[in-house]
């Protein structure tokens, strides 16, 4: 094992932490970067669409070589019960910029890109190393990291906690409680592959164009949860993700959830005939603004999912962490420009930077949202998308009735399932979650 000195220890090589990594090694600092995973990207799920703004801040030219699908072109909103979807499309060529804003990836290889770029910015990566210990010196200030390796102790100035969701270093060395069950989702997610031309008739795209579904309803089994279908060139993320608190208190596994959405008379015809090679699950943290831990102390700053940024509102994650990580980075280069120690009141420069971003801004704009979603999670996820079904079907059946006839029967059939305070409150609920 190395016996060094450096200027910062990363753990992890997902987004946060390849850009932590790759912003402080291209700013000439001495960074060590620790992977448990055979090779970056090798433990990493994401859906995956990647926004482009945030890894230009760090690497503004990766489109010349990074690993990217397609860029997104149209996106689909559907609400299902469970035989039909009504849907928001949004499509515009306008996304067929020279510079597209959102990309699907695949994080095996996207990773694999990111973690070249870092080693080519003067990282040192070792994979295949577990963190298991973070090291303290009698002041109780983090000075480096014990792994399973061989070899004992290494040391840093700083050591950037990237380590994901879960964040076992973190929480076992103190710094923050693992996350609660009410404030992450599990997900799973199957990779369908297709011929390319297929992908592009099915979704009416071409060349590398894409389209997103994303859709609530019935498939959650009224549970708070989001099913998600992203095109790649020559394969589909299919997807379903809810509340790990709720499935503690249903029958149903993920997986019956994720079967459900593949069975879906509006899903089935769009994976007709693919083949599935790969099978992924993972926690998504969703607790919002309230669930952002300390973010920093003496030597250790904590960004991405390890620090639970992650907009479940928006579908967004990937972002936050890619600029949580360039942020923390860029504290850590203004501090040790200084010659400064790595104190926590030093660190504190990474809060201070983080509060002015879109990452807490966006975070603390929704932090009521997942506990909004969760309390009435029946109604906005089974009884709305059935009557949503029932309304389109009423409106669109020309059969005699008169119009005015109709839309008596769809406002009696909502209050007859909500009464009309439970309309105006489940409104004003959301209207005041959204403002
Ligand atoms: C199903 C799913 C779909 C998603 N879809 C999207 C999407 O479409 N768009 C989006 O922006 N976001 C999406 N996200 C969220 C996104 O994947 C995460 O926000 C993002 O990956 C967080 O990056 P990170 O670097 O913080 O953590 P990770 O990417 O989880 O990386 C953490 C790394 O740390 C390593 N590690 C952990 N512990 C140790 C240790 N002790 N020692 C050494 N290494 C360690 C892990 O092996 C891993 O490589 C999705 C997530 C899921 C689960």
């Amino acid at each position: 094992m190395i016996e060094e000195n450096f200027d910062a220890i990363v753990v992890g090589a997902g987004m946060s932490g390849n850009a932590a990594a790759y912003t402080m090694a291209s700013h000439g600092l001495k960074v060590l970067q620790l992977e448990r995973g055979e090779y970056p990207g090798s433990k990493n799920v994401q859906g995956a669409i990647m926004y482009a703004n945030m890894l230009e801040k760090i690497i503004p030219d990766f489109r010349d070589d990074a690993p990217l699908e397609r860029h997104l072109v149209e996106q689909r909103l559907w609400v299902m019960d469970d035989t039909s979807h009504t849907g928001i499309h949004y499509r515009s060529d306008d996304f067929n910029e020279a510079k597209p804003n959102r990309y699907t990836i695949i994080r095996a290889q996207f990773d694999k890109w990111f973690s070249r770029k870092v080693r080519e910015a003067g990282a040192t990566v070792l994979c295949e190393t577990t963190v298991t210990e973070l090291i303290r010196d009698a002041k109780d200030r983090v000075v480096g990291v014990r792994t399973d390796r061989a070899g004992g102790a290494i040391y840093a100035d700083v050591v950037v906690l990237a380590e994901g969701v879960c964040g076992l270093l973190g929480t076992r060395a103190g710094l923050r409680q693992m996350p609660k069950p009410q404030t992450v989702a599990l997900a799973v997610k199957e990779m369908h592959f297709l011929p390319e031309e297929v992908i592009e008739q099915r979704f009416g795209v071409k060349g590398d164009e894409g389209c997103v579904i994303e859709a609530v309803g019935t498939t959650s089994r009224s549970m708070a949860g989001l099913g998600f279908l992203y095109t790649n060139k020559e394969s589909i993320s299919l997807g379903i993700g809810c509340l790990v608190s709720d499935f503690a208190g249903m029958v149903e596994s993920p997986y019956v959830l994720l079967d459900a959405l593949k069975s879906h008379p509006s899903i089935r015809p769009l994976i007709a005939g693919s083949e599935v090679k790969e099978y992924s699950a993972h926690l998504i943290p969703e607790g919002g603004y309230k669930a952002i831990p300390q973010l920093f102390g003496d030597g250790w700053v904590v960004v991405g999912d390890a620090a639970q940024l992650n907009n479940a509102i928006h579908r967004e994650g990937s972002n936050l962490a890619m600029t949580s990580g360039r942020i923390a980075a860029e504290a850590i280069i203004e501090v040790n420009s200084r010659n400064a120690p790595m104190t926590k009141r030093n660190l504190a420069l990474y809060k201070a930077m983080l509060d002015k971003s879109f990452v807490v801004k966006d975070l603390k704009k929704y932090k009521d949202m997942p506990a909004l979603l969760h309390t009435n999670s029946c109604n906005y996820f089974t009884t709305y998308p059935r009557l949503m079904s029932q309304a389109a079907q009423n409106f669109m059946r020309v059969d005699g009735t008169p119009k005015i006839e109709k839309e008596k029967a769809t406002t009696a059939a909502f209050i007859k399932a909500r009464s009309r305070w439970g309309l105006v409150s489940d409104a004003v609920r959301l209207a005041l979650a959204w403002r």
